[in-house]
């Protein structure tokens, strides 16, 4: 009897989603496919962008945070080469995902799709960084002291170029970057101006900014986000970030961050299969080369045990549509995500 009363006093705690997602070292073995929003989801299907490219070199390498969609990880490869060709000399790629997306221990609301990458504003040196360098050189901030305004010494026609570029895939949503920034290319993009509308200000991103694809194709648990208002963007709704609202400190105690009491109840039900799913046989079997082909998948047999890699082998989504009522619920108020 005493037993029993004091169970029912101390419920028994829920693990977090970010230490479930958090302890992935892999991704899940399935068909590419993103459950959920930008903020609370997580994917299948995971492929990592491999720590050095021709045009470009992958950062904080210990963060485990390369991998993403496949439609992402191409896209960024692509980025790479083709904004090199704008005089962009290439890219440093911060965080992208953790292996199976999920909320992360550390930083981001959203990124939990596989979907967001942040890329540095500073160009990849001629030089491979060391993965020593990788973890400790700071990114450099495009403003001008604590301003709200982007240092002209710093800004250089290529940021305008790769910027453009990212925009201008149809695949990408979204750009955001800081109001300084935006504002910078409202004042000065010549020419066909309809890409700017894609970038979007929101706080931080002038250490980087931050590319959004859309919910791929067959990502039916994908929830979209609004696209962004018609225009270019260089109107009021970019004069609010130049006054002091945005800018003040929220009153009354900090509230508890969202990533920091998430529990799998949060999230889309295929991210407990999604979790569950097998591993690849190693990283490099999952990872874009520089070549953009997958360095092993070709060339190397599966081990006889796992699923063939193609990720043909695990489905969630069939998964789940065996289990009664285990609809994807939508989550009932929309986070506030640019
Ligand atoms: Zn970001």
């Amino acid at each position: 009897m005493l037993g029993l009363s004091v169970f029912a006093g101390a419920a028994v705690a829920e693990p977090l989603a970010k230490d479930l997602f958090g302890a992935k070292k892999l991704p899940a073995v399935a068909a590419p496919e993103a459950f959920g929003f930008y903020s609370k989801g997580c994917f299948a299907g995971g492929m990592a962008i491999a720590r050095d490219g021709p045009h470009w070199q992958a950062m904080r390498l210990s963060r485990n945070r390369r991998w993403g969609h496949p439609q992402l990880i191409t896209l960024l490869e692509r980025l790479s080469r083709e904004a090199a060709q704008d005089g962009w000399s290439g890219l440093l790629v911060g965080d992208i995902s953790q292996p199976r997306g999920g909320p992360m221990l550390t930083g981001h609301a959203s990124h939990q799709l596989g979907l967001d990458a942040d890329i540095w504003f500073t160009p990849m040196p001629a030089r491979r960084f060391t993965d020593r360098e990788r973890e400790n050189v700071s990114a450099v901030s495009m403003l001008k002291g604590d301003s709200l305004y982007v240092d002209d010494r710093k800004w250089t026609p290529a940021h305008e170029a790769v910027l453009r570029r990212a925009a201008g895939y149809p695949e990408v949503e979204r750009i955001l970057v800081h109001p300084g920034i935006k504002k910078k290319l409202c004042d000065t993009v010549r020419g066909d101006r309809g890409w700017l509308g894609k970038v979007r200000p929101f706080w931080g991103h002038h250490y980087h900014f931050h590319v959004r694809i859309g919910c791929p194709p067959g990502s039916t648990g994908c929830r979209p986000q609004d696209p962004p208002p018609r225009g270019d963007g260089c109107d009021k709704s970019l004069d609010w970030w130049f006054t002091d609202e945005p800018w003040r400190p929220a009153k009354g105690p900090a509230k508890p961050k969202a990533r920091d009491i998430m529990t799998m109840a949060a999230l889309p039900a295929a991210c407990r299969v999604v979790l569950d799913a097998p591993s690849p046989p190693s990283e490099m079997a999952v990872t874009l080369g520089g070549d953009g082909t997958i360095a092993q998948a070709s060339s190397q047999a599966p081990a006889p045990d796992l699923p063939v890699l193609g990720y043909q082998a695990f489905d969630p989504a069939s998964v789940l549509s065996a289990i009664p009522g285990s609809r994807v619920p939508r989550p009932s108020s929309r986070p506030d995500l640019q």
